[in-house]
C-alpha cells in the first residue's frame, strides 16, 4: 500500500536488573494495509508504566513477556490514517495498546485493550493519565480495595506519580485527610500546594516511620501503596486498628534482579486486625464507564488536578520510559512523538 516506513522501538534484551536503553533497539519496517475490523493509527504520544518492566521479563505474568525483537508494548494515542471498521474514520482521535513506533495497525476491538474514541474535550494527555489506565486503577484501588471512609487518615506511596497523585486526590474528595509521600521537596510541595493533600513526606530526606507517627498519632486507617518494600513496612508499623492496606504496586522491586521480599513485620497485620489486599485494574474492565464518568465530572469541577511529564522526540522514547525508575517524573509520564 503506502510507502510507509514505520520506526519501532523494540526489545534487545532482558536486563537483569536496572533497565537501560541498551536493552532497546530502533528498527524499521513497512506499514501493512489494514485488514477488515482493522485501523491504521499515526501515533502522537506513547504513555509509560512500570508495568512494562514486568513485561520485558521472561517470568509468567498476567501478561504475556514481549518477545525479543517484538515492539515494545505500551498505551498510546494517535489519529486514525485509513480505517477499516464502521466505527472509526480518518482523523478520529485514539488511544489503545498501541506500542513504541510511529504507526500501529490494530484491531479496532483490540486483541488486549479495545481501541478508545476520544470523546469531545478530552486530549491525548487526559486520555492517557487521569482518564487512562492510571487514572483508572487509582479509583478502583483506592475506592474498591481501600474503602476510605470520612474521617479516615490516608496515605500514599509514590504520591506525585500518575496513579499516587490521583489516589490520594479520591481519598481527599471522600471527606479523608490524606498524607504522600514522594521523593524530593518539589514533589512534596506539589503535593500540598497544587494536587491538596493535607501532607507530605519526602522520603529521600525524611525518616518516613518517624514522620508518619508524627502526621497520623492515631494510627492510618488506609495505606495506599505504590512502593512496597520499606515504605511498607514502614506504613505497617503505623496502622490504626482495622486498616486496609491496597497493594497497588511495588515498584522499588521491579530493577533490583532479585524477587521482592515479603514485610518482615507482617504481624501487624494481625495486632491491627488489619488487611492487605493486591488488585490489577484488569478485573474491573467491565466497570471503567462509572469511574471514567467519576473522574470526568471531578475534573471538569475542578476537584482533581493532573499532572502530566511530557518529553519530545521518537528517539528519546527508551529515555523517557526509565525516567519512571530514577523519579523523574511529576505525574504522567509521556512522550510526544507526533
Ligand atoms: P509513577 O508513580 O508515575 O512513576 C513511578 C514513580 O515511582 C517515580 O516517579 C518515583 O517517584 C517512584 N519510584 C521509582 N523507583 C522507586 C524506588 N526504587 N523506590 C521508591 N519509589 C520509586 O508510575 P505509575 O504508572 O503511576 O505506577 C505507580 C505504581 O502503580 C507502580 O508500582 C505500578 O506498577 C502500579 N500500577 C498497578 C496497576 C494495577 O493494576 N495494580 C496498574 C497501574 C500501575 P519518587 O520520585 O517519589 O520516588
Amino acid at each position: 500500500m503506502s510507502n510507509l516506513v514505520n520506526r519501532q522501538w523494540t526489545l534487545a534484551n532482558r536486563p537483569a536488573a536496572m533497565v537501560s536503553t541498551d536493552d532497546f533497539k530502533l528498527a524499521e519496517a513497512p506499514v501493512p494495509d489494514p485488514a477488515d475490523g482493522q485501523i491504521l493509527v499515526k501515533i502522537t504520544y506513547v504513555a509509560f508504566e512500570p508495568a512494562m518492566r514486568g513485561w520485558m521479563a521472561d517470568n509468567p505474568g498476567y501478561m504475556a513477556a514481549i518477545p525479543i525483537g517484538g515492539v515494545m508494548r505500551s498505551m498510546a494515542a494517535g489519529e486514525v490514517v485509513v480505517s477499516r471498521h464502521p466505527d472509526f474514520k480518518p482523523g478520529d482521535k485514539v488511544s489503545g495498546m498501541f506500542g513504541w513506533q510511529e504507526y500501529a495497525v490494530v484491531d479496532a476491538k483490540g486483541a488486549l485493550l479495545p481501541v478508545q474514541k476520544l470523546a469531545p474535550g478530552v486530549t491525548e494527555e487526559m486520555a492517557l493519565s487521569v482518564l487512562g489506565i492510571t487514572g483508572l486503577t487509582a479509583y478502583f484501588g483506592m475506592l474498591d480495595v481501600g474503602k476510605p471512609q470520612p474521617g479516615d487518615t490516608v496515605a500514599v506511596s509514590g504520591a506525585a506519580g500518575a496513579t499516587g497523585s490521583i489516589a490520594g486526590q479520591i481519598a481527599k474528595i471522600k471527606g479523608c485527610r490524606v498524607i504522600g509521600i514522594a521523593g524530593g521537596a518539589d514533589k512534596c510541595r506539589w503535593l500540598t500546594e497544587t494536587a491538596g493533600f493535607d501532607a507530605a513526606i519526602d522520603y529521600k530526606s525524611e525518616n518516613v516511620r518517624k514522620r508518619l507517627r508524627e502526621l497520623a498519632p492515631d494510627g492510618i486507617n488506609v495505606f495506599y501503596d505504590n512502593v512496597g518494600g520499606e515504605i511498607l513496612e514502614a506504613a505497617l508499623d503505623n496502622l490504626a486498628i482495622g486498616a486496609r492496606i491496597t497493594l497497588c504496586g511495588a515498584i522499588s522491586g521491579y530493577n533490583t534482579g532479585s524477587v521482592p521480599q515479603p514485610p518482615k513485620n507482617y504481624m501487624a497485620l494481625i495486632l491491627k486486625s488489619s488487611s492487605m489486599a493486591g488488585f490489577l485494574l484488569g478485573q474491573y474492565a467491565k466497570r471503567f464507564g462509572e469511574a471514567s464518568a467519576d473522574l470526568g465530572a471531578w475534573v471538569r469541577d475542578g476537584k482533581l488536578k493532573f499532572a502530566v511529564d511530557v518529553q519530545d522526540g521518537f528517539e528519546n522514547v527508551p529515555s523517557t520510559f526509565l525516567r519512571l525508575f530514577h523519579g523523574q517524573n511529576l505525574g504522567k509520564q509521556l512522550n510526544r512523538i507526533g
